[in-house]
């Protein structure tokens, strides 16, 4: 996956407009769905590098969606990482240092196909200023997986995300992950919006899990900052490894034809009924 497949998945997805960069450079993309309107959905996918198929079934999402209603898909918010764990190093314009630093983080292998967090080792689901910190797998140095950052919210694609839901635009935030066949939700405390979770769980098939002892994570963020329902999907079985088999990316779109319908029905009567 290169630079040109990420911006051509967000161009099928809708009408692309910039939203940041990432650490290397390369634009963030979020393609908007139906009409302009505030109280819409965002779904947010490859927050995780390795977890990169989930552009790819949002961005088919997203062409099939064909409702009025607002919703935004960030196919990838994080295409170093995804560049990273496809391409591999080599696909990067790098200082030596800099190479030589992924090469150690990444415990001496050139392999990094596994690799989940952004260019310079920070796993941007452990970035967001949520119970930061104090997450049960939380590492405090560079990682391929779990290294927080040197605070909260220090990495550029982290900053672009806390904008976007910022904007007031929306009413849900669904963020994609790979893999369980899982739908997580609530955060800390904060236990609202039961009901709207299990439809979810139940439309797709898969097993709802209160959020465990996970912090710093985008949908956190966004339940503890504005109080509105987020999600995290899993998608895929268990059975299979990282990255998940491309060739199992169509039964993933059957599995959730029409799941943006729900998401639009469940972001408008949250937005009537908010306080
Ligand atoms: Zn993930």
């Amino acid at each position: 996956m290169r630079a040109d497949d990420i911006s051509r998945l967000a161009e099928r997805a809708g009408k692309v407009r910039f939203f940041g960069k990432s650490l290397y450079g390369y634009p963030l993309a979020a393609a908007s769905k139906g009409k302009r309107a505030p109280g819409g959905v965002l779904v947010v996918g490859t927050v995780h590098a390795r977890e990169h198929i989930t552009a790819k079934l949002l961005s088919e999402l997203a062409a099939e969606y064909d409702g009025d209603y607002p919703i935004d898909v960030v196919p990838c918010l994080n295409p170093d990482g995804a560049i990273l764990a496809t391409e591999g190093a080599e696909a990067f314009t790098l200082k030596a240092a800099d190479r030589l630093s992924l090469l150690r983080i990444n415990d001496g292998s050139w392999d990094f196909s596994k690799w989940k967090a952004n260019l310079r080792g920070v796993d941007l689901n452990t970035n967001f200023d949520a119970g930061w910190g104090k997450g049960e797998s939380n590492v405090f140095k560079p990682s391929p997986e779990n290294y927080v950052g040197p605070y909260p919210g220090s990495e550029p694609e982290t900053q672009a995300a806390v904008r976007l839901m910022a904007e007031g635009r929306y009413a849900l935030v669904v963020a994609y992950h790979s893999k369980g066949e899982e739908v997580y939700w609530g955060f800390g405390g904060y236990a609202d919006y039961y009901a709207e979770s299990a439809a979810v769980a139940e439309r797709l098939g898969y097993t709802l899990k209160r959020t465990p002892r996970s912090a710093g994570g985008l949908k956190d963020y966004w339940i503890e900052k504005y109080r509105l329902p987020g999600l995290t999907v899993e998608v895929g079985e268990d059975k299979y490894p990282h990255p998940y088999p491309e060739d199992r990316l169509p039964e993933l779109i059957k599995r959730h034809k029409d799941i943006f319908g729900l998401y639009a029905e469940i972001a408008k009567k949250v937005w009537k009924n908010r306080r």
